[in-house]
Order: structure tokens, then sequence, then C-alpha cells
């Protein structure tokens, strides 16, 4: 048995489901507070993300449950499953957080797990990591993303000014994937439809960026989403267009066909790249 070294700890804030909500028909918010939520610290980013943390089934946990702690003395294949989540929006007055989960099948343990979720659940999270924010020196912003993507979009289409300019491009499935945002007048948002296609499976995010009016001036760009799209993207912003590092935030948030245990894996290795390390 090997027992992995310690690592740097994120603050685990330890959760209960208090709510469900279904924002469209793939898609449902998880709203969690309880006396946890006290060691949840918000960042001021757009694209605040949490680590969840699922304990394994027959693997029997100290309580209460400390997911850094027992890294010391489990073997790793012991540890609970982490998947990455989007902090939607956070209430320090009501001490609530939402986290918007794509319902994509039966497949995987987040996305059935939030399908399911009851008040009184847990909810481990740690963290939060974040990175954007939209820049205020921006002439216009371009976001583009397909559903997983969607709350980080959302978040930072909100918290623009109301005089801001820009266009996001949101691929999902159907109609019924539409949801609220709440944009400032001069922010267009495209829905593109998959009508039934496979997420990850289709062209539409690239087709529709490349193809976008460019406005005048320096433009801020937000895109994430399934690798692929990306590394179609990527080509669009820096070859196409020409810009800079600085001006985009690009990565992938799920690969079609992998877990997230195995996306992640594959980071390390030339088909998980999308972006050379700056
Ligand atoms: C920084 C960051 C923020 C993210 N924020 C969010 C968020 O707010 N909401 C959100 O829903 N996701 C978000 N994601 C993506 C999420 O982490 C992955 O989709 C994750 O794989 C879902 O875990 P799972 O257990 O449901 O499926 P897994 O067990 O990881 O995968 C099982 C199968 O489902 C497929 N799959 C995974 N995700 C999707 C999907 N979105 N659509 C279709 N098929 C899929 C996989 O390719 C695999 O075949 C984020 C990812 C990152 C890195």
């Amino acid at each position: 048995m090997t027992v992995a070294p310690a690592v740097k700890p994120r603050p685990q804030s330890t959760l209960m489901v208090l709510r469900t909500e279904w924002p469209s028909a793939h898609m449902v918010r998880i709203i969690a507070g309880g006396p946890g939520f006290d060691s949840f610290t918000p960042r001021d980013f757009t694209d605040m993300y949490v680590k969840i943390h699922f304990p394994l089934d027959g693997v029997d946990y100290t309580e209460p449950l400390d997911v850094f702690a027992l890294r010391e003395h489990l073997p790793r294949e012991q540890w609970p499953a982490t998947r990455t989540y989007t902090i939607r929006w956070v209430d320090l007055e009501s001490r609530e957080l939402a986290i918007d989960f794509v319902v994509h099948g039966d497949e995987g343990l987040a996305g059935p797990w939030a399908a399911n979720a009851k008040p009184g659940d847990r909810l481990i999270v740690s963290g939060p990591g974040a990175g954007y924010k939209p820049n205020p020196e921006a002439d216009w912003y371009l976001f583009a993303g397909d559903d997983a993507a969607i709350p980080a979009i959302a978040s930072s289409i909100e918290a623009l000014p109301a005089d801001a300019v820009g266009r996001a491009y949101l691929e999902i499935d159907g109609e019924a994937d539409i949801q609220e945002i709440n944009a400032p007048a001069g922010v267009q948002i495209s829905w593109l439809l998959r009508n039934g296609q496979g997420a990850g499976t289709v062209d539409l995010l690239a087709e529709a960026v490349a193809g976008a009016p460019w406005e005048l001036g320096r433009v801020d760009v937000f895109a994430h989403g399934e690798r692929e799209y990306m590394k179609a993207l990527r080509d669009v912003f820096f070859k196409q267009q020409g810009l800079e590092r600085s001006q985009v935030s690009l990565s992938g948030y799920w690969a079609y066909g992998r877990t997230e245990d195995y996306f992640q894996a594959e980071k390390k290795e030339p088909i998980g790249q999308i972006l050379a390390p700056a």
C-alpha cells in the first residue's frame, strides 16, 4: 500500500444542500449552505470554482470527514473522488452559494448526484480557485462556451457594467436549455443548438466565433468548455484574429469520452494541452 505525500490543502467547507432548482432542462442548480458556509471565503473573480469531494462507497472514513487529513493515512484509491464546478453565485447575507450542474445522462458521478440531490444531503467542497474577471479596460467582451461553461460565463456577464458591449456564444442541446442571464443591453447572447447531437461532437462554437462580427478596439475573451472545442477556438483567437495571450482566458473544462480523472491526467500529455505553458 502506498500512502501519498500530503498536498497543500485549500480550505474545505462541508455544506448542506438546502434546495434545488432547474434553470433549464439539462441543468440543475444546487443551493447549499449551513454551518459549513462560514469556512467558505469567496474571491474577487467571476469564474470561481471548487473541487467537490465525493466519498467512495465501501470506504470507512473517519468522521467528521476531512478530505485532506485522510490523505495522510489512506491510499490514493480510497480518497474521495473529485470533480470541478463553478460557483454560480454566493450570497453572503443568506449564507448560501449555488452550483449549476449539467445533467448529461446516467454516466459519471457529479451529474447524476446533482440530478438526485435532496435537501439535507452533504456537499463537501474545497477552494475556491479562480482566474478570470472581466478586464475593465477592454473595449468589448467575447464569451464562448458549452453547457459546462454557462455558469462561469453567466456570472461574468452579470458582473459587467451596464454600458458594456459584447457577444456570447453558448452551445446547448435545444431551446429548453436556454436560461435567463441578466446581461447588459449591449451584450448579445447567441444560443447555438445541437438539436440532439451529442455534446462535444459538433463544430458550432468555433464556426460561430470564426464568423462573428469583430468590434473595434481591444477585446477581452473568456472561452471554456469541451477540450477539442477549445483547441478549435484557440486557432480562431490566435491565428485568425492575432490576439495576445493576455487577452484570452481559454481552457478545457471537460473532454468528450473522458471522466474528469482521466481528463485531468491527460493535461500532462500533448493531447491534454490547449496552450503551451506561458
Ligand atoms: C474550472 C472548471 C469549472 C467547471 N464548472 C462546471 C460547472 O459549473 N458546471 C458543470 O456542469 N460542469 C463544470 N465543469 C465541468 C465538469 O467538471 C465536468 O463536466 C465533469 O467531467 C463532470 O463530472 P461527472 O462526474 O458528471 O462526469 P465524469 O465522470 O467526469 O464523466 C463521465 C462521462 O460524462 C461525460 N461528460 C462529462 N461532462 C459532460 C458534459 N458537460 N456534457 C456531456 N458529457 C459530459 C464525460 O466525457 C464522460 O464520458 C467545470 C470544469 C472545470 C475544470
